[in-house]
């Protein structure tokens, strides 16, 4: 087994053939990681939850899924849940555009670049800024709208969740860097970012 420490606020790309297990974890609990996968034989071709959720029919990730690539093409089975379903299948990625409206003034690190600085480290660049399954953060739907206050419930210190390959894949996680005050979406626990653990069985 291989084990990859994301660092809190940072991100991190790695193979996974295909048939194996990844699985991935909040050690300290509340902290979204957002979950990037292309095919490692061609970088353009990216899950992509919203075609996942046309056979899911859901737009929560569910143990038994099979997430699919913008080409349809089975990328990832779900295979066990530890963080009680609490996944956000829905919301795009962190970008600096969205800390600027944010009002940050400077850098401010994202998912978005998260992902392409992974990407580099492994020999890749890309141009593209596909969708993530953000798992451990939760986006309640109710009638069709979307919502998220601080006294829904939280992943525990702990949470995890297991995908399995179905094919060749390069994998991504990004440790969401959102770190700002005030209302809006509880993205991560109140005292920042904090690290992911991702293990290749
Ligand atoms: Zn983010």
């Amino acid at each position: 087994m291989e084990t990859l420490v994301v660092p809190a606020g940072e991100g991190r790309a790695f193979i996974i053939e295909n048939g194996r297990r990844i699985r991935i974890s909040t050690p300290k609990g509340q902290q979204s990681a957002d979950f990037f996968a292309c095919n490692g034989g061609d970088t353009t071709e990216w899950l992509s939850p919203p075609h996942t959720w046309m056979p899911t029919r859901s737009l929560h990730p569910r143990v038994g899924d099979t997430f699919l690539s913008g080409r349809r093409q089975p990328m990832l089975e779900f295979v066990e849940d530890g963080a009680d379903g609490l996944h956000d299948f829905i919301i795009a990625p962190c970008d600096a555009i969205r800390y600027k409206q944010f009002g940050v003034e400077g850098h401010h690190r994202s998912c978005a670049e998260n992902l392409v600085l992974a990407m580099r480290d492994i020999g890749h660049e890309i141009t593209q800024a596909p969708l993530a399954v953000n798992f451990f953060t939760n986006t309640v739907v109710e009638d069709g709208f979307m919502f998220n206050t601080p006294s829904d419930p939280v992943v525990q210190p702990g949470g995890y969740v297991v995908l399995e390959a179905c094919m060749d894949l390069i994998g991504a996680v990004s440790s969401c860097p959102y770190d700002l005050e005030g209302p809006g979406w509880a993205i991560n626990a109140p005292g920042g970012p904090t690290e992911i653990v991702v293990e290749l069985m």
